[in-house]
């Protein structure tokens, strides 16, 4: 199941404002003519106060939700305060708590937004609020769900929110492949960290991909893999550094689906940064994702 909310991309934002937020319906939309429709939902319910306290700080939680952040942490989060992004944020990170849970029982799962792993515990960052897969890992593991979740991430940036957030945690594995030099600045240590040269091309990534996930899994053996699939590895991202092709950005995400299938390891996805101005250029790398699922023959969506 897809997971897919209309205020995904319903947030208003000033006209320069670098983030693509139409980007959600966009590939909504092209999803929605595809065999994927009928599998297509909207998260029932929104992330709690008490999910997001199992990893964020009860101040910057409520000051978010009351609207009392100051001018500073509001600016380096990304996004102008409003309550239409609260309710965004906390609809998003049921998304990727739904798909978390809806590939417990099933074996794969999506969010059609999420990957927020700039998220840190008092603070947002990089337009990432709520450290989405942190906030689910926590949850899963305290409702006796999963007793280890691997947080993988292939975003073109570090997962420093995440890292930071899970360091003391050995039932939270962190794991990010990202270009050695691009935000964040300062990159605390994830688990497992891969860091790649600008420019990396198909090749050297694909086999870092392949070898990451295959080392993560054999030494931690996670119960469910939450994957951030992030598009701006892609060579024409604007904030990327990478030279992956189109294919590429398939590969590495038939990669992580065939072998979570093959070790029959839950998968759940959350669609991750990706950054051109041209929307349907933007939406043709994030529907790599997407094609790599509908081409595995063993998935059951
Ligand atoms: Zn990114």
């Amino acid at each position: 199941m897809l997971y897919y909310h209309p205020i995904y991309s319903a947030l208003a934002l000033p006209k320069k404002h670098r983030f693509p937020i139409s980007k959600y319906h966009t590939l909504y939309q092209r999803l929605n003519t595809c065999k994927f429709a009928q599998h297509i939902e909207q998260p029932e319910q929104k992330i709690t106060r008490d999910a997001l306290l199992l990893c964020h700080d009860s101040n910057y939680v409520d000051a978010f939700l009351a609207g009392t952040l100051s001018d500073k942490a509001i600016k380096r989060m990304g996004f102008p305060w409003s309550e239409q992004l609260v309710e965004r944020t906390l609809i998003s990170l049921g998304g990727s708590l739904a798909a978390a849970e809806f590939a417990l029982q099933h074996g794969v799962g999506a969010n059609l937004s999420g990957g927020y792993h700039h998220a840190h515990r008092e603070f947002g960052s990089g337009f990432c609020i709520f450290n989405d897969w942190a906030v689910v890992a926590a949850t899963l593991v305290a409702q006796q769900r999963a007793e280890k979740v691997l947080i993988f991430d292939c975003d073109v940036h570090q997962g420093d929110g995440t890292a930071t957030l899970v360091s003391d945690r050995d039932d939270i594995i962190t794991c990010s492949i990202h270009c050695e030099s691009n935000f964040p600045r300062v990159k605390p240590h994830s688990d497992l960290d891969f860091a790649l040269p600008v420019g990396t091309e198909d090749k050297q990534y694909l086999e870092t991909v392949q070898e990451a996930i295959t080392l993560a899994t054999r030494i931690h053996q996670p119960d469910i893999i939450l994957y951030n699939a992030g598009a701006d590895i892609y060579r024409g991202d604007e904030l990327g550094h990478f030279n992956i092709s189109l294919k590429g950005v398939y590969n590495r995400d038939s990669i992580i689906i065939e072998h979570a299938l093959t070790h029959h390891i839950p998968l759940a996805i959350a669609l991750g940064g990706g950054y051109q101005r041209d929307i349907d250029h933007l939406i043709d790398v994030h529907q790599q994702t997407f094609l790599a699922l509908l081409d595995n023959p063993a998935i059951m969506i």
